[in-house]
């Protein structure tokens, strides 16, 4: 068991700007023992979840500086994807959620210091690699959060009330993109008692919608490509037309928007415009969790949260890390489910392949190297 050589030294950088933690000490435990990795993590790492460095110590790991992992690591890995590596040294596997496709401007300094990236969200979409998808668990969780962000900030109440005072209606919900986020928010505001509507391009949504107990609103003559493995691809401009235009009523009456709505490496289509967010009833709230790329709402911002006539809009695409202990617990087990497939891959694994951008500062993911495909 420990007369096997240690593989290498993987790195752990702690990160100001999320409080989420890719690395917990079960997981660590299981690199250390299981793997054979000399893991190194930056003091402090676990802070913001109350987790100390002796229970990293306790799993294996050694405790040390941020200037030491850069020096010594010969894995680093992070969810921090503002995070532009720029004092990685040349050689280094930087392993973490890069959204490559969306900020591309960043691969050069990667290019430019000879390191091999991996980005997890562009695993592909499939059973084998179900364990190691950041993008599910990440968004399942802030589909379940919008909702419960939303209700907070919404001036009514989710479920139907009968009391001797009166009878209060059940908040109307609308959900645009029904992926893995919107389906989530679905059954999260079902459960609170909503009534629900929801929205997809893909026509496929239809049933989970309907099997969750909401209604799905369907526009005519929707585009669909097997090639597109599962996603949305953009529509035609009748089709954008007629889909404005319903999607305009049911905004109009809904008090709850949660939007999902993305195509990967675009910008996120506009579902919401101003005169309908103007024709919402005051006290009514929007989450908007497209907002990092672009926002399906004209006017939400990325990041923030805005009052417009009454109506609560939030800008927020990184809901999960406002519930960082679920989050943390999720990204753990998908890194290490990753450094673990790594560790038995053969050549061209499909996994490893789909998911590195490049080696050595050279790109070798189809989606960089050939621009017609992107
Ligand atoms: P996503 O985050 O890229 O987009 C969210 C949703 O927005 C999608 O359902 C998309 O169809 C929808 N959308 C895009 N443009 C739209 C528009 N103009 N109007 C309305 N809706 C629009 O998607 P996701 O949640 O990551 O899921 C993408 C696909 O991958 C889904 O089919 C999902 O079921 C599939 N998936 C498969 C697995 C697996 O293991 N097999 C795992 C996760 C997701």
């Amino acid at each position: 068991m420990t007369d096997q050589p240690v593989r290498g030294s993987l790195g752990v950088l702690k990160t100001d700007r999320d409080p989420r933690v890719c690395l917990l000490p079960k997981e660590t435990k299981r690199l250390v023992a299981e793997l054979k990795w000399n893991v190194l993590i930056q003091e402090d790492l676990g802070e913001s979840l109350g987790i100390s460095d002796a229970e990293y110590r306790e799993a294996g790991a050694t405790i040390t500086s941020k200037e030491d992992i850069l020096k010594n690591a010969d894995v680093i890995i992070s969810i921090d994807h503002t995070y532009g590596g720029e004092d990685i040294r040349p050689g280094v596997h930087f392993i973490g959620i890069f959204n490559p496709l969306f900020y591309r401007d960043r691969l050069e300094i990667y290019k430019n210091r000879a390191l091999t990236v991996t980005s997890l969200d562009l695993l592909p979409r499939n059973t084998l690699a179900q364990s190691m998808d950041v993008l599910s668990s990440m968004a399942s969780l802030a589909g379940y959060r919008a909702v419960i962000k939303a209700a907070n900030l919404f001036n009514g109440i989710l479920p139907m009330f009968t009391t001797a005072a009166g009878t209060i209606t059940p908040a109307k919900t609308l959900i645009l993109g029904a992926g893995v986020a919107g389906l989530q928010a679905i059954a999260t505001a079902r459960r609170l008692g909503a009534v629900v509507e929801a929205f997809d391009v893909r026509s496929a949504a239809g049933e989970e919608v309907r099997s969750l107990g909401a209604s799905f609103i369907e526009v005519e003559g929707h585009t669909e490509s097997q090639s597109a493995g599962g996603y949305a691809v953009e529509q035609s401009e009748e089709y954008q037309r007629k889909q404005k235009e319903l999607i305009h009523k049911h905004i109009s009456s809904a008090d709850i928007v949660i939007s999902t709505a993305n195509i990967p490496g675009r910008k996120a289509p506009v579902l919401i415009e101003n005169r309908s967010v103007d024709a919402m009833k005051p006290g009514s709230v929007i989450i908007d969790l497209a907002a990092e790329q672009g926002g399906n709402c004209t006017l939400s911002r990325n990041n923030e949260t805005i009052y417009h006539q009454g109506i609560t809009i939030v800008g927020n695409s990184n809901l999960a890390a406002e519930i960082p202990s679920a989050a943390s617990k999720l990204l753990s087990n998908n890194f290490f489910s990753f450094m673990k497939h790594m560790a038995k891959a053969k050549e061209n694994d499909p996994l490893i392949e789909g998911s590195r951008i490049m080696t050595d500062g050279v790109f070798t993911h189809p989606r960089f190297t050939e621009p017609q495909n992107n």
